[in-house]
């Protein structure tokens, strides 16, 4: 490996001990889909243990029972409590009518571990006017909802930082720290798919994610990356140093007939959609074996392809075991994995290692960070009147 350029800011980067990322899955699901995931998980695994380590729900959105269902386990699950952002975005619910609907269930169900504060997300349709309005109306939520709670919640909630530059990052974090809180989420990725609702990497976000990372650690903050953790995802989220994410991917996926493999992505195995590389019985059966992945719910092929559950349970472990390993995984070899399986995304990491490498290099350079610093005011000043 070459000293100069990237490969030895890898080396720099390596030197970093990094804890093992929290994945919160999604359960915002049918409370029959939840009990069906949690028997086949326990007939399987021969265990009456809770499935879910860390998980995320829209209380406004869950269907009946579930927030029921995550009370009764909240000693052996850690559980965030989601704003329904995704659906304000979406347009099918008013922020005013959601903050309000919160401000109700957060004091009624306070026992969630974090509680994130309701926003409007920044969508890539949006143009510059836009987004500095959308900007506006988040900070001044953030305190106004805030001002609800007293300390022992307020330290809970889980404000959203959104921006398209690095300056609306920075100036975003700064308002966010003013809810007093442990964490900060990141809700920055920028969107597309249907109605831009499906959030994916590009270099932009992805040097404003890098950003945030290094921002939380200088402030000692939790850093939480929302809507994000696909197996490819989830290296370059463990090597930027963020503490925790979430992702509805492992269960949505498995609905189209997709499974994840480690570092590579996801493969479809019923043909049942064209979005993803189909790939039949033999194959998977290679992929699984060079990716040396095994779990009780890929063994039997058939049932993969015949049950979602399997297929979102096998997902669900993919990822869970994958962050695991990534902690004992030496850098190199996590990068020599990824140009094996996905390509693309050893590029991001590259570059993400690079751009957060720049800036804890500039963070040791007082010269650079008091300009870099200089020019956040002056943005704050000029995006932020003090009447605000
Ligand atoms: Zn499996």
């Amino acid at each position: 490996m070459s000293t100069k350029g990237p490969d030895r800011l890898l080396l720099l980067t390596s030197q970093d001990r990094l804890a093992q990322v929290d994945f919160h899955a999604s359960l915002t699901i049918n409370r029959c889909h939840f009990d069906r995931l949690c028997q086949i998980w326990a007939r399987e695994l021969q265990t009456d243990e809770f499935p879910f380590r860390s998980a995320i729900v829209s209380p406004l959105v869950a269907r009946n029972g579930i927030l029921e269902r995550l009370f009764e386990h909240r000693q052996q699950c850690r559980i965030i409590f989601d704003s329904g952002g995704f659906h304000v975005q979406q347009g099918r619910l008013e922020l005013s009518s959601a903050t309000r609907q919160l401000r109700e269930v957060y004091k009624e169900h306070d026992w969630a571990d974090r509680f994130a504060l309701p926003d409007t997300p920044i969508t890539s349709r949006d143009c510059p006017e836009t987004v500095k309005r959308k900007l506006r109306s988040n900070r001044r939520q953030y305190q106004v909802f805030a001002s609800n709670f007293l300390e022992p919640i307020r330290r809970k909630l889980l404000p959203v930082v959104h921006g398209t530059t690095s300056e609306q990052i920075r100036s975003s974090a700064r308002a966010a720290r003013q809810v007093a809180s442990e964490s900060l989420g990141f809700g920055g990725f920028s969107t597309s798919g249907p109605n831009g609702g499906v959030n994916s990497f590009s270099t932009d976000n992805l040097r404003l994610l890098v950003q945030f990372a290094v921002y939380c650690k200088k402030e000692k903050l939790n850093a939480h990356v929302f809507g994000i953790g696909g197996p490819s995802a989830i290296v370059v989220l463990h090597y930027v140093g963020i503490d925790s994410f979430d992702s509805a991917g492992w269960i949505r996926t498995a609905a189209y007939g997709n499974v994840y493999l480690p570092y590579l992505g996801a493969v479809n195995i019923t043909g049942a959609t064209e979005s993803r590389r189909f790939v039949g019985k033999r194959e998977f059966a290679e992929m699984r074996s060079a990716s040396q992945h095994s779990c009780p719910f890929c063994r039997d092929h058939k049932a993969l392809v015949k049950y979602w559950p399997y297929r979102a349970l096998h997902n669900y472990i993919t990822v869970a075991s994958s962050i695991h390993e990534l902690q004992s995984t030496p850098l190199n070899q996590a990068v020599e994995n990824m140009r094996r399986f996905n390509p693309r995304f050893a590029n991001y990491l590259s570059l993400a290692l690079c751009e957060r490498n720049r800036l804890l290099e500039a963070e040791a350079n007082p010269e650079i960070e008091a300009a870099d610093e200089m020019l956040a005011d002056l943005a704050d000043d000029f995006q932020a009147p003090k009447s605000l």
